[in-house]
């Protein structure tokens, strides 16, 4: 992980910094997803109990306390995330016990954030803080708190114990409990400009960067995320069904996909559409540029209820597919009433 934050996240961080001299319980950072602030919150943490803090408030890097912080196991800071964030669960060394680790192994990592995750703050937030300074919470996404853990959070927030500064991150400020949204301080992280992005990606030597930034909205970690995850090949795969929409084709794409996770062609499918119904009304494509011939021609053909609907549609499908009965089946259904939408 590297040691500073992201170029476009500067002017967010000398923000930030005016909040030390009168440090609120809570701060609530908020912005799209794939933007960096889950890494922002956590420099910003290690700003805090740094012993050496720089100047402009980043952490030296050499003290005691930065090196506990590089090692993810200094006593006066938690993490909390969903299980299915962790790269090695067992190794992390957070909460759980051998039952624990060995129930992860066995089960898909859960991607909520679970009350006995929050539970276990109470103990670390009894004991006085271990080098005299402020104890700190990382918390995010905020949405992925199911409702027993967020009334949990909410009642920690109502009495925050002293020293202790919770940063919780959220993609999406609708998906949080208003009490717990009341209860802190919000902080807007801003989205960089598609040319930052761009330039960040480059450096990072993202290949074909601008077609990945240009499909993840412009969200610099999502697009690298999505080039790193090597699926170019079943996206192109979809997209050229897409674009030239038959049933015989739909059910070939079904086969061949059936491996990839699902959330990859449903949201796929999603921006697809969305690009067609924005060329619709507007005229401008937002995720698939190069596909501008095949979507004005959508566009043109299919009436807007019947897009609408097909919105609503993969909107829904989105909410299911991590768990389904049959991946084929799943994508084989999805594709036909995609199929069935363009041939009326
Ligand atoms: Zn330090």
């Amino acid at each position: 992980m590297s040691h500073s934050i992201y170029p476009w996240q500067e002017s967010s961080w000398r923000q930030l910094q005016t909040l030390r001299q009168r440090m609120p319980h809570a701060i609530l950072f908020h912005g799209a997803a794939g933007i960096g602030k889950a890494d922002f919150i956590e420099r910003f943490a290690q700003g805090l109990l740094c012993e050496a803090v720089l100047p402009d408030g980043h952490a030296c890097g050499q003290c005691a306390s930065c090196g506990w912080f590089s090692q993810q196991n200094h006593p006066d800071y938690r993490r909390v995330r969903p299980e299915s964030m962790e790269d090695e669960p067992a190794a992390e060394g957070e909460e759980g016990d051998g039952e624990a680790k060995k129930a992860a192994k066995s089960k898909t990592p859960s991607k909520e954030i679970k009350i006995e995750q929050i539970r276990s703050l109470a103990d670390f937030m009894n004991i006085s803080t271990h080098r005299q300074g402020l104890r700190v919470v990382v918390l995010y996404p905020a949405e992925a708190l199911n409702m027993p853990a967020s009334n949990a959070l909410l009642k920690t927030l109502e009495e925050p114990p002293p020293g202790t500064v919770f940063l919780v991150a959220s993609n999406g400020l609708d998906r949080v409990l208003p009490t717990i949204l009341s209860r802190c301080r919000k902080f807007a992280m801003l989205m960089p400009t598609h040319a930052e992005a761009l330039a960040w990606l480059k450096e990072q030597g993202v290949p074909d960067a601008d077609s990945w930034l240009r499909e993840q909205g412009g969200a610099p970690l999502a697009a690298m995320a999505q080039a790193e995850n090597g699926s170019r090949e079943e996206l192109e795969t979809l997209l050229q069904l897409l674009a030239h929409p038959s049933v015989e084709g739909a059910l070939k794409v079904a086969d061949k996909l059936q491996k990839v996770p699902l959330a990859g062609p449903v949201s796929w499918l999603q921006r697809w559409l969305y690009d067609v119904f924005s060329y619709k009304l507007a005229g401008n494509i937002r995720y698939y540029p190069r596909y501008q011939k095949e979507l004005a021609g959508l566009a043109d053909k299919i009436h807007v209820s019947r897009l609408m609907a097909a919105i609503k549609g993969a909107n829904e499908r989105r909410a299911t597919a991590d768990h389904p009965l049959s991946p084929k089946l799943f994508l084989e259904d999805m594709l036909l009433e995609y199929a069935n939408c363009c041939e009326r």
